[in-house]
């Protein structure tokens, strides 16, 4: 399960964010060396898998994730861009 934490702005780290995953989901981000990713949840951002080593696989288990989801969702194709 991915443990998701209000995201927390440190100061005078900037944060860089590299990439987006599939219907801008996800941000790769990358703050003081160590990366995490981000989701907007409506009203802010939450942060999870915040490490130098273990961020990546969880951002491939929601992009997983997110395709499976994506295929169930055909019905509606223009939606995502993973169903194509
Ligand atoms: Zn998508």
């Amino acid at each position: 399960m991915t443990n998701w934490e209000p995201y927390q702005r440190a100061k005078g780290e900037r944060l860089r964010v590299t990439e987006t995953s599939c219907c801008g989901e996800y941000e790769w981000a990358c703050q003081g060396g160590e990366f995490l990713i981000l989701r907007y949840n409506g009203s802010g951002y939450e942060e999870t898998g915040r490490g130098r080593y273990a961020a990546r696989k969880v951002w491939e288990h929601l992009v997983q994730a997110h395709k499976v989801r994506a295929t169930r969702r055909r019905a509606s194709p223009d939606r995502c861009q993973d169903g194509s």
